[in-house]
């Protein structure tokens, strides 16, 4: 029998014009490219060499578009497991609370507020929320740590070849996210068209205005000399994700201002004058904001690696904090752990345990989970400034394995404290409460005391 291959190759050829179909997902190329080429020509001279040479330049503004290349339809799960990076609604992200630093500890937190409201199922699934700050922050980690070996390589007058191509290629994929992150419609569930009920002011309900914005009127209109003039001066990182929520916030709080510059035809042909300013600063606060995210990942390579604790042992907590505090004062943390002192009823139940969560007042026969493992919590930068104290009450339940669960706040001395408060107790370990000898989750409330001498 004649082999059917030539008939084969011909349905291929005429597949490929369908899967070629441009994507364009924030900024388009041009305006990451230029993101990241901005950023890279404007590092100081104090961040080392082959980063700052014009092949490095290229390599770094090459990788802008990145991640997007990662979203064809040729590589569907790759396209599928990355695609929410790209964004973040943060309408719905801020019904979980404080949003935790770590990828996982986001998606329990939102499969916990889904478990409570079954009715914003759908629009709560972590994959729909996106997870813009979660990508930022580990590109990020993973530029510090190969700057981090550059420099033991360095130092060791080793070849630091290999690494110099970790690094380029780290610094341009990070830079696509922060590009993202200046991108108002990357911010917000109105993020082509507009979808809340509430629409007085009759903005554009069209799914164009996304790709309008980013690409076409970029492309034709806005150029390297019209952004370049715009960035801002070089801004120490101080906290890498406190400083980006905050420069997301920032950029979430235009996205009506990108509808209202819509309805004026601000993204039609060649736009306005208000249209263009907007969107060149914009493209500038990404590569502002790359530039800032470079140095300090470069800066705090510089740092020792933290010590490792033994999360079995009963650790003395370490005051990591003590070195960025004011001379003469040192920083204390204590844990206390008690029942919470509002009074569910217990009720008795068949093995398993598990399923159940033990509340107060506690059965006969019900021991306490025991902390095993505290770490320090956070200073944040303005309870340090302002020398804050305090106690901050958290309510949480100790899985059967020891782990922390359904973190919240009870009480406060100052919301200054509540985020390390909160970053703290997440990585607390207990020996799990007991109950008939079986291990049972239970809720208990935690006291983390903030006290400088
Ligand atoms: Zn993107």
């Amino acid at each position: 029998m004649k082999s059917p291959l030539p008939l084969r190759l011909f349905s291929v050829l005429l597949l490929l014009p369908l899967l070629a179909v441009p994507s364009s997902h924030a900024w388009g190329n041009k305006g990451h490219t230029m993101i990241n080429r901005l950023a890279a020509e404007s590092l100081p001279a104090d961040m080392p060499a082959f980063i700052r040479t014009p092949e490095a330049i290229n390599e770094i503004a090459y990788l802008g578009p990145e991640p997007d290349r990662w979203r064809s339809r040729a590589e569907p799960e790759l396209n599928a497991a990355q695609a929410p990076d790209h964004f973040i609604d943060i309408e719905y992200a801020d019904l979980i609370g404080t949003l935790p630093r770590q990828r996982y500890q986001y998606i329990a937190a939102l499969y916990a507020y889904i478990a409570a409201h079954p009715d914003r199922a759908a629009d709560l699934r972590p994959e729909r929320v996106g997870f813009q700050p979660y990508i930022t922050s580990e590109v990020w980690e993973r530029l510090k740590s190969a700057m981090r070996d550059y420099r033991t390589l360095s130092a060791a007058h080793q070849d630091t070849k290999p690494v110099e191509a970790a690094i380029l290629f780290y610094a341009g994929w990070l830079g696509h996210y922060v590009g993202d992150g200046s991108q108002p419609l990357h911010v917000t569930i109105n993020y082509n068209g507009w979808v809340e009920k509430e629409n007085p002011n009759g903005y554009t309900t069209d799914r164009t205005i996304h790709s309008q914005f980013e690409s076409t009127f970029v492309d034709a209109n806005i150029n390297t000399t019209d952004v370049q003039p715009l960035l801002t001066p070089l801004h120490p990182i101080s906290d890498e994700w406190d400083d980006y929520l905050a420069y997301l916030r920032h950029t979430g709080s235009l996205a009506e201002r990108v509808y209202q510059l819509d309805k004026q035809h601000g993204f039609d042909g060649t736009g306005t004058p208000e249209s263009r300013q907007f969107t060149a600063e914009r493209l500038a606060a990404g590569a502002s904001m790359l530039r800032d995210l470079y140095v300090a990942a470069w800066v705090k390579s510089a740092e020792p690696v933290p010590e490792w604790h033994d999360p079995h042992e009963n650790s003395a907590p370490k005051t990591s904090g003590a070195a960025e505090l004011p001379p003469g004062v040192t920083f204390q943390k204590q844990a206390v752990v008690g029942p919470p002192p509002i009074a569910n009823t217990f009720v008795e139940s068949q093995k398993p345990f598990d399923a159940q969560i033990f509340r107060k007042p506690f059965p006969d026969g019900f021991e306490h989970p025991i902390l095993r493992y505290a770490p320090d919590p956070e200073y944040s930068k303005k309870a340090r400034k302002n020398k804050i104290t305090g106690k901050v009450v958290v309510r949480m339940t100790v899985e059967t394995n020891g782990s922390v669960e359904d973190v919240h706040v009870v009480s406060s001395d100052s919301k200054d404290l509540v985020d390390g408060a909160l970053n703290a107790v997440r990585k607390y370990k207990f020996s799990p409460a007991m109950y008939q000898g079986h291990p049972v989750a239970a809720e208990i409330n935690v006291e983390v005391n903030f006290q400088l001498n």
